[in-house]
């Protein structure tokens, strides 16, 4: 994991799941893992929050929920999928109400296995997504910065 700038908000979301996986994660939240000394927060708001980590299934109820709270984060975004019921619907995958994983519904970047997902795992994720995170927003900053210079040599054209 390189420079961190910035401490990123996690997002947790538990979709159609058995909650074996998010009692993983929250003990990757208490002390015993203590995933914050990688620089994460852990937040209930979508429109704070820079990574989603998804736990479950997409299913015809959650789907909807699932792409608002995507939709309402800011950008750029970082989705770990934890658990292979949120990789590929796991052993739901051929229930009637069962669409998939989560990359169904809204693009994952980070693909955690198990089941349950270990600790360990969850936060081999986690460290992948705050650099990825880091990454893309570098590259936001950048072309922020770079649009901004366009506009201004915009501008003193316009006024030559
Ligand atoms: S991957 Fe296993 S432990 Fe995790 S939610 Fe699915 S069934 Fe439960």
């Amino acid at each position: 994991m390189g420079i961190v700038k910035k401490s990123p908000w996690l997002l947790h979301y538990d979709g159609s799941s058995c909650n074996g996986c998010d009692i993983e994660v929250l003990a990757c939240l208490t002390p015993v893992y203590d995933a914050e000394r990688f620089g994460i927060v852990n937040t209930g708001d979508p429109m704070q929050a820079d990574i989603f980590l998804i736990t479950g299934g997409i299913n015809q109820a959650n789907q909807a929920v699932v792409k608002q709270l995507y939709d309402q984060m800011p950008k750029p975004k970082v989705v770990v999928a934890v658990g292979v019921c949120a990789c590929t619907g796991g052993i739901f995958k051929d229930c009637y109400n069962i669409i998939g994983g989560a990359d169904t519904t809204i693009p994952v970047d980070i693909y955690v296995p198990g089941c349950a997902a270990r600790p360990q795992a969850i936060i081999d994720g986690i460290v992948k997504a705050v650099a990825l995170f880091q990454e893309r927003t570098d590259e936001h900053n950048a072309e922020k910065k770079a649009n901004k210079r366009a506009a201004k040599g915009k501008e003193n054209n316009d006024g030559n």
